[in-house]
């Protein structure tokens, strides 16, 4: 009977309702050599109950070597247990020997283990530069107790300095403000770093990376930093940084975390990025030379505020920190990027676009359009006379932009036309992608994973983690934002949610009653109370209604028709396609064309796929988002020659969302599997360990 570690949270044995930390000083050394960071946590304490004489805290594979009371330097008694036999941690009780004052310090020495789940080493060898070594962490979801002895659950959040001796040659940094170096005098070789983070984090927020590494400046507030032979890419890839901080400041307030960095990493990071405050971490997935998956930039800032800020207060609400930062991602996209590549799409395909678009803003009610007189001559026609009209109104639309006389009738009706619809194209693909991780979770008896609100007691939080948090949360919040009276309504809400919550772990109630609270008027009451609550927080499967996506549908109209083309033309002729079926299309577009195909119940032919390959060349686009629908494909089609293609690009990057469902299809391939399983089994040592131990319980190779 799998059983809660504690009261305050399923998976931490540290009770946070009776004392809490309130600040971490880490100081410690990084030994490469071993493999192991060793050093001293100070933890300062602060008691919430009368009779604390023992202090609890997480750790995972770590060897303390003592323990005292920081001022006064008594030694503390302390025992390890694991009273839950759980796999991810063990309880570490430290005796006080009597009630301690109301805040006091405690002192830890200890060294990490090789095997830390938190840390992954690589050898010079495995880097890009090949000169150092390299080391990087990724404590969320419940890592960080195997970095140090923390409460290591995110209902607690402190704020922290570190001073971290290195090797000289290799740059330290971690998710706080750098406060330089200083010299190491018994031992020349090696600087101190120093670091601080003055707003209080949870302890999965506490991230270091130490490497070969360099920067660029690519904003007033931002650097990225990658190891050389990346960083002049990244520059140019992160451009737009500094335009997105600014697009949601307007919607979140005021960044508080002083600087934004970014950090690419090596490519066996497991996540597209991970939200370390300060500085941001990165795939090296990301860099695909047009800056057009930025959309995962606009989701890691977006966790400046939900996540970071407001934060949920076990991983069973994780979806209060995911579905928030999707939904707030999307509409940095839509107000920012999306704005100009709808704009590139107009000029692309011209009138006719243009056309189906004016017709989306027919059916939109005019909520901010701007220019009201040509919003009520259009719907004023009829939908013969309407036809002419729009003609005409778009070759002045055009004419107008071209003289740069009307950059308020461009940014209103591209953003309230393509804001809005590529909105819905990315709320769309979300709803896609919840809907294969329902299915393949359902495959793997895994339907309680479905529930936006799991039951975590027992359960590794990465093991329960797939796209529901993010997808399911996502739907939620669109649903509530159409329910409640669209963005102008909504978008208030949110940043009313995030100043009423910041610097707080919350729960899925204390959202909800603030919901409630929020939408107070007899009709939005009564809206509210009709929202089928049980069902989507706790129920199995997809949510009980839909979002409408509608908008959507005229953007994807060529990747649909397109599609269907393929899906209908006669194997014998294929010759009618060509390259310029998608001329210039943006990614996003040839994203949604193999979406399309994949999402069929049969697959493509493979006659076709081969001929696919011939005409638009998929094997060499470096996109990975491309790439990984493409590879899926053929897979799908049994292609035998993509076989080692596709075991290739999961090899050289490891990155989960798109490793593992590779993997997983082609371990249903029976042609394939012995060669995935040889080939997971060879590389699997070079991989992240949460990566490999995910992919082994894939391919059924543990339970
Ligand atoms: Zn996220």
């Amino acid at each position: 009977m799998a059983v809660a570690l504690s009261s305050s949270d399923p998976n931490s044995y540290s009770e946070s309702d009776r004392c809490e930390v309130t600040f971490l000083e880490w100081d410690v050394a990084i030994n490469f050599e071993n493999h192991t960071i060793s050093g001293f946590a100070h933890l300062t304490i602060k008691r919430k109950c009368d009779n604390l004489d023992t202090l609890v805290l997480d750790i995972r594979d770590i060897s303390v070597e003592n323990v005292f009371l920081t001022e006064s330097g008594t030694q503390c008694q302390f025992e390890t247990s694991n009273p839950a036999n759980v796999s991810f941690g063990s309880k570490l009780t430290i005796k006080l020997g009597m009630v301690p004052e109301q805040s006091f310090k405690i002192s830890i020495r200890y060294t990490t283990s090789s095997e830390a789940s938190a840390l992954q080493w690589l050898s010079p060898e495995q880097t890009a530069g090949k000169r150092q070594p390299y080391l990087f962490s990724q404590c969320q979801a419940i890592h960080a107790r195997s970095l140090f002895p923390c409460q290591d659950s995110p209902a607690v959040k402190f704020p922290y300095k570190a001073k971290v001796k290195s090797p000289r040659d290799i740059t330290v940094l971690m998710s706080a403000e750098r406060e330089g170096t200083e010299p190491c005098p018994e031992d020349p070789s090696h600087v101190f770093y120093k670091f601080s983070m003055k707003v209080p984090i949870p302890s999965y927020l506490v991230a270091i990376v130490a490497g070969d590494l360099e920067s660029r400046n690519i904003g007033p507030r931002s650097k990225v930093w990658s190891e050389k032979e990346l960083v002049d890419a990244a520059a140019y890839e992160f451009a737009e940084t500094e335009q997105m901080l600014q697009t949601a400041e307007q919607l979140g307030g005021p960044y508080v975390w002083g600087i934004y960095d970014l950090l690419v990493l090596p490519p066996s990071f497991p996540y597209g990025g991970m939200e370390n405050p300060c500085l941001t971490f990165v795939t090296p997935t990301l860099l695909a030379g047009d800056r057009s998956l930025a959309d995962v930039i606009a989701h890691e800032i977006s966790h400046s505020w939900t996540g970071n800020l407001v934060t949920n207060r076990t991983f069973e609400h994780f979806w209060l920190n995911e579905g928030h930062t999707k939904f707030l991602e999307r509409k940095i996209v839509a107000r920012f990027k999306s704005g100009r590549d709808y704009f590139e799409l107009l000029s692309r395909q011209g009138l006719q676009i243009l056309q189906q678009t004016v017709s989306f803003i027919e059916n939109s009610p005019p909520g901010n359009l701007m220019w009201p007189s040509l919003w009520s001559r259009f719907v004023s026609h009829g939908k013969k006379h309407y036809q002419n009209e729009i003609k005409s109104q778009s070759f002045i639309i055009f004419a107008k932009l071209n003289e740069g006389h009307t950059m308020f009738l461009e940014r209103k009706i591209v953003e309230r036309m393509h804001g809005s619809s590529l909105k819905r194209i990315h709320a769309s693909e979300g709803w896609t992608a919840l809907q294969e991780t329902v299915k393949s979770l359902q495959d793997a008896k895994e339907d309680p994973y479905t529930r936006l609100v799991p039951d975590l007691r027992g359960v590794d939080p990465d093991d329960a983690f797939s796209s529901v948090p993010y997808e399911k949360g996502f739907a939620l919040l669109y649903y509530l934002e159409q329910l409640l009276g669209g963005p102008e309504i909504f978008e208030p809400f949110l940043r009313a949610y995030i100043e009423r919550f910041k610097y707080q772990s919350i729960s899925t109630q204390d959202w909800k009653d603030y919901l409630f609270e929020y939408f107070s008027s007899q009709e939005d009451q009564q809206k509210l109370q009709a929202v089928e609550w049980e069902t989507w927080f706790q129920g199995l499967g997809m949510p009980p209604c839909q979002p409408d996506y509608d908008g959507a549908l005229l953007l994807e109209e060529p990747s649909r028709v397109l599609s269907q083309r393929w899906i209908t033309q006669p194997e014998g002729d294929l010759a009618v396609f060509s390259k310029d079926d998608m001329n210039n299309w943006p990614s996003l577009l040839v994203r949604q064309f193999l979406q399309f195909l994949l999402d069929e119940e049969n697959s493509l032919p493979l006659v076709k796929v081969i001929q696919m390959e011939q005409v638009y060349s998929f094997n060499a686009v470096k996109n990975s988002e491309v790439r990984f629908r493409w590879l899926r494909l053929c897979i799908k089609a049994k292609w035998v020659d993509c076989i080692h293609l596709a075991l290739g690009f999961v090899t050289e990057q490891g990155r989960m969302k798109f490793v593992r469902p590779i993997y997983r299809d082609l371990y249903a391939w029976e042609e394939a599997r012995l060669e995935t399983i040889t080939n997971f089994t060879r590389v699997r040592s070079e991989m992240h360990s949460t990566t490999a131990q995910l992919v082994a319980k894939d391919l059924h190779l543990e339970e």
